[in-house]
């Protein structure tokens, strides 16, 4: 019977390749190894510090594991804003985040040049899109967006089957939204924009707004109400604007438990019948959905990406 279940566990793994993931969050760093949602064969998540222990401490994860099966490819899913452009000499650095000692770091390169296998790179939203794409919520979508509410508020996405890049990389989260100086007289907290979507709408806005944190907040505090009001005012622009064929929302501020219905009427509401298609027309339910894989988007996103990786580097 034990050689059975562990023949049925190899066929069901394959012999083929094995990849590495990161999902580099400004504060804490989770690595995997594996092919997929059902074959994560080593997991771990430490604290982001200095950008050399850190990258360090994934690095030592990865030989650790390749001394049992070598690894073909790593996929980097790094928090930003970083150059994702395998053309531009700063490819694979984060560039100018707020995060202090992390301005200007060879994140890609470090990595690639420790364990000598090939390395890609992109925005946290986009990886975590591509794992939704390969295996959660927007499988079959080949246009779509993938929206992080949490510390920050971050967006990217698929376009034609590709992730968005373009001019650098999309960020959904500093957009401009009405702002209601007598409603809601809290005057922003993003450092460059002030009153943009995140500096209205992520964590830390709604703490300081309301003294407290999101999560300690009663689930009938009109804090609520304001949020899903801003975040409907914001997915009226991405849906006029990116036509996605569905919007994935994650983080920590999407969990409490009516917020998703919430969105979704004040979706309809703005959008006011205007785009005749059966997803919307018959109610949002479908069409603003939580991530398929849960929590763990970013990091099998970034290991579907390593595997996109290797098979383009072949
Ligand atoms: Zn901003």
């Amino acid at each position: 019977m034990g050689d059975m279940t562990s023949a049925t566990a190899a066929t069901a793994r394959g012999d083929g390749p094995v990849f590495g993931g990161i999902e580099a969050g400004g504060t804490k760093f989770v690595c995997a190894v594996g092919t997929g949602p059902d074959d994560v064969r080593a997991e771990v998540r430490f604290p982001t510090t200095t950008p050399g222990e850190t990258i360090e401490q994934a690095v030592s994860f990865f030989r650790e594991h390749a001394e049992r099966s070598p690894l073909a490819a790593v996929g980097i899913a790094s928090f930003g804003p970083v150059d994702p452009d395998p053309a531009s000499p700063m490819y694979g650095y984060i560039t100018s985040t707020p995060k202090p000692g992390w301005q200007n770091t060879d994140f890609a390169g470090s990595v690639e040049r420790a364990l000598g296998v090939p390395v890609g790179f992109d925005t946290d939203t986009n990886v975590a899109a591509l794992g939704e794409h390969r295996w959660g919520a927007a499988q079959g979508f080949d246009t779509f967006i993938y929206l992080t509410v949490g510390t920050g508020i971050g967006g990217g996405g698929v376009v034609g089957g590709k992730p968005m890049h373009g001019l650098l990389h999309p960020e959904m989260g500093h957009i401009r939204i009405p702002h209601d100086s007598t409603q809601d007289p809290f005057p922003g907290a993003c450092p460059f924009h002030g009153d943009c979507l995140e500096g209205l709408a992520a964590g830390p806005a709604m703490e300081q707004r309301w003294g407290r944190r999101a999560e300690d907040l009663p689930a009938d505090h009109p804090a609520w109400a304001l949020e899903a009001r801003y975040l409907a005012l914001a997915l009226t622009c991405f849906t006029f604007v990116l036509s996605p064929q569905r919007i994935v929302m994650g983080g920590g501020i999407m969990s409490h438990p009516a917020i998703f219905p919430m969105i979704r009427f004040g979706l309809g509401d703005l959008l006011n019948g205007y785009l005749q298609t059966p997803d919307l027309l018959s109610g949002l339910d479908r069409y603003v959905v939580p991530p398929g894989l849960g929590q763990r988007s970013g990091v099998l996103g970034a290991i579907a990406l390593a595997q996109d990786h290797y098979d383009a580097s072949r």
